[in-house]
């Protein structure tokens, strides 16, 4: 059956071109127009696979129906795609705070929210096989093996870069903030800061050279993984 999007706006024409195109593209949808709403259908059986949720909304803010369908068991992994306008508090959308998987900065095109979803779940309904070979462009790891070839040629990493590696490939497409990177690769712990995160990042795309360009900075939020080897700079 096709993946069911719920789609969180108050704009009723932008309501209306997502819900549209989003069905032409083959999904089923479901439409909110406020925050309350949307805690009602996000809960509705059958859930959805995907949330589309706008920043603004006229009784809670994006960020609050964020949270709430973090902290419930039910909506806990349902997927967020948070609409913003630019120049919004990305870091914190898409951090620790709010917990998005990802955001769009408004105005956006229809094709590029598509992309972003198709992203979005594909990355989220393989999360229960746990890839153990990976190949993207000129990239290919071994995860059981903690093995990594660029071109075929094996790159040393140390675990930590390994872990760091296969945590960005696995969830290409998404952002990961440094303060999710330093919990999941570093573990909650370490007496490391984000700086940290950076300084390691610079030194596994020295490492592995010209796959180190599908690891993509995004100033002032953190990093991201390309959807695509061959996506345009
Ligand atoms: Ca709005």
């Amino acid at each position: 059956m096709s993946n069911l999007i719920l789609i969180v706006e108050d704009e009723r024409d932008l309501l209306d071109t997502l819900d549209y195109n989003l069905q032409r593209e083959g999904y089923r949808t479901r439409c909110a127009a406020t925050g309350s709403e949307a805690m009602t259908l996000a809960n509705e059986r059958p859930l959805p696979d995907l949330v589309v949720l706008d920043l603004m909304l006229p009784d809670m803010s994006g960020t609050e129906v964020c949270r709430s369908l973090r902290s419930s068991d039910v909506t806990r992994n349902v997927p967020v795609l948070m609409l913003t306008a630019k120049g919004e508090e990305i870091d914190r959308v898409v951090g620790f705070e709010v917990g998005a998987d990802d955001y769009v900065c408004k105005p956006f095109s229809v094709r590029e929210l598509s992309l972003r979803i198709r992203a979005i779940l594909r990355r989220s309904q393989s999360t229960d096989v746990e890839t153990e070979q990976m190949e993207f462009g000129r990239l290919r790891v071994d995860a059981s093996a903690h093995r990594c070839w660029v071109d075929d040629e094996e790159v040393q990493l140390t675990a930590l870069e390994f872990k760091l590696l296969t945590t960005l490939m696995r969830r290409r497409g998404r952002v990961q903030t440094r303060e999710v990177l330093l919990t999941d690769v570093w573990g909650f712990s370490a007496e490391v800061t984000t700086r940290t995160v950076d300084t390691h990042v610079k030194r596994l795309r020295q490492k592995i050279g010209e796959a180190g360009r599908y690891i993509e900075t995004l100033r002032g939020v953190g990093y991201r993984f390309r959807s695509e080897p061959s996506e345009a700079d």
